[in-house]
């Protein structure tokens, strides 16, 4: 920077002189000048010497940034086809199960780093669903588990991935789609859920955390933001989504 700065200053230098010059004799009168008026090219081109100094310094530093960019996509191996079996289905709901995840979250991860694309995570529970096997029994439970998966299957793309990540509880992963578009679609099964007539049971409403994937992220630390919004939805009563960044 010094040196760039040096550059300039010498090529300003010998301008703002030149013009200087000129102007005192041919403009005014050489007389009226006073000596100490010559220090005026050298503070003219000592201070317009560091817009292009700085202009420069700042084409070079994303010249390096767009050098970084570009080996970073030339690193990335390419998208992996994910191999999704029966045996990492669950079997009562048919979605993805704990296995599946942890294979398909860490290619997820890397591709969304790699390609610079957002990542979301939407982690939902069935609200009071120890009340539903109370009352009505557990096989009733179990085809409410069932119908939810179904509502839920038809209302998010095929290249989302959806799991059964516990007893009562789902997460669905969304590449490409940022925190905002995550929301919509929790907001939307939200709602689509509350208001779906299931046959044995009067209501079911479920609690959504919605998140997005930042740089610094871990699987853990990705799943404790999904978890800490979807116990935030739940603490504030319920059938709700809550978002946390
Ligand atoms: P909250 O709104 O706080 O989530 O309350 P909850 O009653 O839904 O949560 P809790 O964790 O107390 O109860 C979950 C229940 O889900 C308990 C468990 O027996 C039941 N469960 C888990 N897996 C299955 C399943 O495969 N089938 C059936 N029928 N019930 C299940
Ligand atoms: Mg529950
Ligand atoms: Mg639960």
């Amino acid at each position: 920077m010094l040196w760039s700065y040096l550059k300039y200053l010498v090529i300003y230098g010998i301008l703002s002189w030149l013009a200087f010059t000129a102007e005192v004799y041919i403009i005014f009168e050489p007389i009226v000048i006073r000596e100490s008026y010559y220090i005026i090219p050298f503070v003219l081109a000592g201070v317009s010497a560091l817009i292009p100094t700085i202009l420069e310094h700042r084409l070079k530093l994303l010249q390096e940034e767009y050098d970084r960019l570009l080996k970073q996509r030339e690193s990335f191996p390419g998208k992996q086809k994910i191999r999704l079996s029966t045996e990492k289905r669950d079997k009562l709901t048919g979605a993805l199960n704990k296995e599946a995840f942890n294979e398909i979250v860490g290619v997820k991860i890397m591709e969304a780093k790699h390609l610079d694309q957002p990542l979301s995570m939407i982690l939902f529970d069935i609200d009071f669903f120890k009340k539903i096997n109370d009352t009505y029994g557990h096989i009733v439970g179990d085809k409410v588990l069932k119908e939810v998966a179904d509502v839920v299957r038809e209302n998010i793309r095929k290249s989302e991935y959806f799991v059964r990540w516990g007893g009562e509880e789902f997460i669905i992963l969304l590449p490409g789609t940022g925190l905002e578009g995550a929301r919509m679609v929790a907001e939307k099964l939200r709602r689509v859920i509350e208001h779906h007539r299931f046959p044995d049971v009067e209501r079911v409403t479920c609690s959504f955390g919605v998140t997005q994937l930042l740089r610094d992220d871990t699987i853990s630390s990705f799943l404790e933001r999904a978890d800490e919004a979807l116990y935030q939805s739940k603490r504030e009563g319920r059938n709700r989504v809550s978002v946390i960044l």
